[in-house]
């Protein structure tokens, strides 16, 4: 059976054909654009390809309630040429064949638990700090949904005392996203994340900003690793000021020999996939 697979995001789609074993067979790459331009084009590669179920991982706000007369629809998106945007109506009505829908961070933290760094495991979750910060649950084989996806990025976290920034998020303003995310470290310190590499104050601000998110999340959830991407994340100082962080603020309290300073290493980690989660993630929801 051939199967189709898009990796939706803000800045480029990820089209691929895949079969039922989880290969990748032909890939190609589009930019994000209008819907108008970038949609015909989505729908003209998969057109005479013989598809039977096409898989999506989008970003979001995006309807993933299957029940909903809505699913599969953009919401408050930043991106606002897509606010609304019925995109898996769309797809499905030119495409004549059932399309799943999930969003970019679910289908990852899927990817990780099936091919990457949580295959070991029976839930996991992972972050993405990039442009905004999101974060996908995959528990005993189903990503987590519920209203629609969750918003772990726009959580509060309690204030640095050395932080007057005033926060990017146009809805909450210093939300987690709004003070932690890629947009947000230029606009505090005046430069890229990439070119504040050395500047310590920044990653340890950073550090306590993410690693107050994890606790909760660890909390709430309770999942068996963190995985944590994004292009935020490849300062890997991070990892080590964001595990101790973890530790201290858990402050024992979670008993678990994961949540401990020999292995916490193995915990709390960066994902095994690179190029391809995103697209293979969505193949896998194809074969569901
Ligand atoms: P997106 O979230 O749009 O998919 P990325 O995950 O690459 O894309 O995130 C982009 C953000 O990450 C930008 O704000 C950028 O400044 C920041 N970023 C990218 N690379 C690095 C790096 N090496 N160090 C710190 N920040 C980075
Ligand atoms: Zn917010």
């Amino acid at each position: 059976m051939q199967l189709g697979a898009i990796e939706a995001g803000g800045t480029k789609f990820v089209l691929g054909i895949g079969n039922e074993q989880g290969e990748i067979l032909e890939k190609i790459i589009i930019p994000t654009e209008h819907p108008d331009i970038t949609v015909p084009k989505v729908i003209e590669f998969f057109q005479d390809k013989g598809i039977e179920r096409l898989g999506l991982g989008g970003f979001g706000p995006i309807d993933i309630n299957e029940t909903s007369p809505t699913y599969g629809q953009l919401q408050r998106t930043p991106k606002t040429d897509w606010v609304n945007y019925p995109l898996g109506a769309k797809l499905k009505e030119a495409l004549g064949v059932p399309v799943i829908i999930d969003t970019d961070v679910n289908v990852a933290a899927m990817s990780e638990a099936k091919w990457g760094n949580a295959t070991d495991v029976d839930s996991c979750l992972y972050i993405t700090v990039g442009t905004g910060i999101g974060a996908g649950a995959y528990f005993h084989g189903q990503t987590l949904k519920g209203l629609s996806h969750s918003e772990m990025g726009h959580i509060k976290v309690r204030r640095h005392p050395d932080d007057t920034y005033s926060g990017t998020c146009p809805y909450h303003g210093d939300c987690l996203e709004g003070i932690a995310a890629g947009p947000s470290l230029e606009r505090r310190w005046g430069k890229k994340g990439h070119e504040l590499a050395d500047d310590q104050k920044v990653w340890k601000m950073e550090a306590y900003y993410l690693a107050q998110a994890l606790t909760s999340y660890i909390y709430i959830l309770s999942p068996e690793r963190i995985i944590m991407g994004g292009g935020v994340m490849k300062q890997e100082q991070l990892f080590p000021l964001i595990r101790k962080n973890v530790l201290e603020m858990l402050n024992g309290y979670v008993s678990s020999p994961y949540l401990t300073e020999k292995e916490i290493d193995q915990y709390i980690v960066p994902p095994g996939l690179t190029d391809e989660a995103g697209v293979k993630g969505a193949l896998y929801l194809a074969m569901q």
